[in-house]
């Protein structure tokens, strides 16, 4: 029998695709994939570390693998991603129950250091580079998480080094995919019935492929703006992006979506603050009025773009003044949804040496000030969409009504509907009757004729 591995992913959406790209590499190395630890002979973790106490909750979960099966010593348990990037070996010091320590870019080698436990290896680790040119992008149908929607990483790793962030510590610098190599992606997952795309990466507005032939077809202000326009070309029904960094949002963009009907009505735009003192501290590289300058042009769009951005509450050295101003923002924006986080200091980034860290209790008040601020507009928002009718996704069932379908409007909204599981894959049109808080409920009209 072929040994099985299980993948357990956490955090973000390139999280998602590199599971998804580990999976496939795997079953191409002989290797069976299960969906269970209490089933698995080699289990990984492929971790997050953007929250504080990342590394804690690895510990944690690999002491209920162990736990869960204290006398199988052929049990394999392998640490992947950004904690184990950043922790490397010190995750040895710290746990027994680890064999193997495998780093963002090392992902194409796992079936080769799997082999080297396998063999008798101890704490096997590997955090270096990506073999430059050999990378497998390919991503098998079978290992993906959706059979209707795809994620296409089109760019890794961060220049920008936020002081906040642990990301380009713990992804490396950018790094962008060839064009020719996501249009071929792009129309393979149309040959296989896919219906949505989500162009990914930390920051999608910096693609800067290294060769751009096949991209020059293609008008643009940037070589984003041209990538949209070639993946538009395809006829992929649906495509949509993330995450934008304000500063490299060229107003182009917009003009690359009112173009294509099949370049969706969102757009996400993180702002992370509403004050201009405590965005140079955040090392954002863009002012409020920058920002707010984007979002006009986004908001004056011949489309109706949905709008959604990440929000940081009590940064060190944020007084009631830049949070006054946060929440200004949030109010002239209007935004669809926000995400918004409570800061957390992560150790070696620059903000983790700044002084006045805000209380819990301020931070806690900030944050549901925030919140009731946003949900205000939000309310106004999601109402507007009763009595109209969206192009939405079939994804799923309900799990809360076998008798209900879930999916997303191409303004992401999660829509949910009676219908029948025939219709999962399928876009069709549905009349919005009612909306709560964070989903729109409403009923079929027809296949939708609009992508
Ligand atoms: S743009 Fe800033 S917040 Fe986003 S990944 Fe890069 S460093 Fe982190």
């Amino acid at each position: 029998m072929k040994p099985r591995v299980y993948i357990e992913t956490f955090g973000c959406q390139m999280n998602v695709a590199d599971s998804e790209r580990a999976a496939t590499g795997l079953r191409e190395s002989g290797y069976d994939l299960c969906d269970s630890a209490d089933i698995a002979d080699i289990v990984l973790l492929n971790t997050c570390s953007v929250r504080e106490r990342a590394e804690h909750k690895v510990y944690t979960r690999i002491g209920e693998v162990r736990a869960a099966r204290p006398n199988d010593r052929n049990l394999m348990v392998g640490v992947m991603g950004c904690v184990a990037q950043l922790e490397g070996e010190t995750l040895f010091d710290n746990s027994s129950g680890i064999d193997m320590v495998v780093g963002t870019r090392a992902t194409d080698r796992l079936p080769v250091l799997i082999e080297r436990v396998r063999e008798g290896e101890k704490k096997v680790i590997d955090l270096g580079e990506r073999d430059e040119g050999q990378e497998a992008w390919n991503v098998s149908p079978v290992e993906r998480h959706s059979p209707h929607v795809a994620f296409i990483p089109i760019i890794e790793g961060c220049n920008k080094f936020c002081s906040f962030c642990i990301v380009p510590y713990s992804r490396g610098r950018e790094r962008s995919r060839p064009v020719s190599e996501i249009i071929d992606e792009v129309n393979k997952l149309l040959s296989l019935g896919y219906k949505e795309v989500h162009l990914i990466g930390q920051n999608v507005n910096s693609y800067r492929p290294r060769i751009e032939a096949g991209l020059e077809q293609f008008p643009g202000a940037t070589p984003f703006c041209r990538l949209l326009r070639a993946v538009a070309a395809t006829g992929m029904p649906r495509i949509k992006f993330t995450t934008s960094f304000p500063r490299d949002f060229h107003p182009d963009i917009v003009t690359a979506i009112e173009e294509n009907p099949n370049l969706c009505n969102w757009i996400h735009l993180p702002v992370q603050s509403g004050s201009d003192r405590v965005l140079k501290l955040m090392r954002r590289g863009h002012k409020r009025d920058d920002y707010l300058k984007r979002i006009e042009h986004i908001k004056n769009s011949s489309r109706r773009l949905a709008l959604t951005s990440d929000i940081i509450v009590g940064f060190p050295g944020e007084t009631d003044e830049d949070f006054q101003q946060t929440l200004d923002l949030v109010r002239q924006c209007e935004y669809d949804s926000i995400y918004i986080f409570k800061y957390s200091k992560r150790a070696g980034t620059p903000a983790a040496k700044l002084p006045d860290t805000a209380p819990d209790a301020v931070m806690k008040s900030r944050f549901l000030e925030l919140e009731s601020v946003q949900k205000h507009s939000q309310r106004r928002i999601y109402d507007s969409y009763v009595g109209r009718t969206l192009s939405v996704l079939v994804e799923r069932n309900s799990s809360r009504s076998h008798n209900d379908l879930v999916g997303h409007s191409t303004c992401h909204k999660v829509v949910n509907f009676p219908g029948e599981s025939h219709l999962e894959g399928e876009i069709v049109d549905v009349l919005v009757t009612q909306a709560k808080t964070n989903s729109l409920y409403g009923k079929l009209v027809n296949r939708s004729s609009v992508a």
